[in-house]
């Protein structure tokens, strides 16, 4: 009988600019079964980003014909704004090859998400303070001060979102943090919720008493 080999669905939430980037991309360096999942969306790209490697940059025709073809695990529509939505094709074929999905996705596609896996991972990374996520978004330099003040305000609203996650990671040392994510890790391919084949294998044929 062996451990569950079969990948985990990880939404990694948090504020703007407190570091999920960072942590996702160390932790992907560490295990090579652990995969990004890249989103579409109808808002230009920015400068520096590659279409299929930030995101999938679509039309708003594309978009709405992907909708109709079922092709979105899940999707959202800032209303008058864009669309963003995470592809289903690529998260079941890396589920399915043993690999571990990881989906940065805002606070409704992680709800809904849940709603159709409930056993995704929820992670939610919180800053040492608020202090310090202002530091860092400044100090990451990709934002206009009113942007700044803007995902500042919104981090408020987002944090919000803490009591519904499974697991809390205060991005304070990144060393410490990327650490706690892989232990989660870990610890989720030990989980009851993701062992029951071995559940089955055992108890399966057994009259219950
Ligand atoms: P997010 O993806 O959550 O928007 P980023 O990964 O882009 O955030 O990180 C925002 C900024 O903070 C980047 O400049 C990054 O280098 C920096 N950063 C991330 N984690 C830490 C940390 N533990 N200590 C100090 N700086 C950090
Ligand atoms: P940005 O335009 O700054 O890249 O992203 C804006 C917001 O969209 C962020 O909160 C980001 O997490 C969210 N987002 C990116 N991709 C997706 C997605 O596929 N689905 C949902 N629901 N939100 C997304």
């Amino acid at each position: 009988m062996r451990q569950n080999t079969t990948g985990l669905l990880l939404v990694v939430s948090g504020p703007a600019g407190v570091g999920k980037g960072t942590i996702d991309t160390e932790l992907m360096k560490r295990n090579p079964r652990i995969k990004m999942s890249v989103s579409a969306t109808t808002r230009a790209p920015r400068p520096g980003e590659t279409d299929g490697v930030h995101y999938f940059f679509k039309t708003p025709e594309e978009f709405e014909q992907m909708i109709r073809d079922d092709a979105f695990l899940e999707y959202m529509h800032v209303f008058g704004m864009n669309y963003y939505g995470t592809p289903k094709a690529y998260v079941c074929e890396q589920l399915q090859a043993g690999n571990h999905v990881i989906l940065e996705i805002d606070v409704q596609g992680a709800r809904k998400v849940k709603e159709t896996f409930p056993n995704a991972v929820r992670i939610f990374i919180a800053p040492p303070s608020m202090e310090t996520l202002k530091a860092r978004l400044i100090g990451r330099g990709t934002e206009t001060p009113e942007q700044i003040e803007k995902r500042t305000r919104t981090a408020f609203t987002e944090m919000r979102d803490m009591p519904a996650c499974d697991y809390i990671i205060v991005n304070d040392d990144l060393e410490t943090a990327v650490n706690q994510l892989e232990a989660i890790v870990r610890a989720e391919q030990c989980s009851v919720a993701h062992n029951h084949e071995i559940i089955n294998e055992f108890l399966g044929g057994m009259e219950q008493c």
